[in-house]
């Protein structure tokens, strides 16, 4: 199988000023295009080469790993977005969130934060576990909740390439803008 970069449901400035078009261009365009050509070469002629992603994700390990946790992490990151965003999430998510964070605005908070304290390169992830159950996990560079068996439902990416261009050494004014942006339907969608 040959992996595909799929196009992004939205213009590349659609996003701004939250995201400009030159972060996407390099971040999508460049960072997530290489990691899916380097995932492609790294499964030709393995066993890993008709897997689906998610489990290559939780299979492998080394550079294979880090490339396919990559791909996969991106693509889940940039379809987050809507330039008609924002909000706040509803239903079953929102009555989840509020029982186990207190409120919106307290689970927003408690997320940045663990963004914010991630040392070094990395995602900031909410999952659930098979009952239902949310939690906030910092990832270290391509690590993704999908090994620990949870489910992911919203990531927001720590690493440098993410915020230095619109944000420079900003990251919790990157990270608390982008809830302007979040498409709180695919979130749901995905609890
Ligand atoms: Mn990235």
């Amino acid at each position: 199988m040959i992996y595909q970069q799929p196009e992004l449901p939205y213009a590349l400035d659609a996003l701004e000023p939250v995201i400009s078009k030159d972060t996407i261009k390099f971040h999508y365009g460049k960072h997530e295009k290489a990691y899916i050509d380097n995932l492609n070469n790294l499964i030709k002629g393995t066993k890993y080469e008709d897997m689906n992603l998610e489990d290559i994700i939780r299979l492998s390990d080394g550079a294979l790993f880090n490339n396919a946790s990559q791909a996969w992490n991106h693509i889940f990151y940039f379809f987050s977005f809507s330039p008609e965003g924002g909000g706040s999430p509803d239903g079953d998510l929102a009555e989840a969130i509020n029982s186990q964070f207190g409120s919106f605005n307290e689970f927003k908070k408690a997320f940045v934060e663990a963004g914010v304290k991630l040392f070094g390169s990395g995602w900031v992830w909410l999952s659930k576990d098979g009952n239902g159950r949310l939690f906030i996990t910092q990832g270290k560079n391509a690590e993704n909740p999908l090994t620990q068996g949870l489910t992911p439902l919203l990531c927001f990416d720590v690493w440098e390439h993410a915020y230095y261009l619109d944000y420079q050494n900003r990251r919790a004014d990157s990270l608390n803008s982008l809830w302007d942006i979040i498409d709180w339907s695919v979130i749901g969608s995905r609890f």
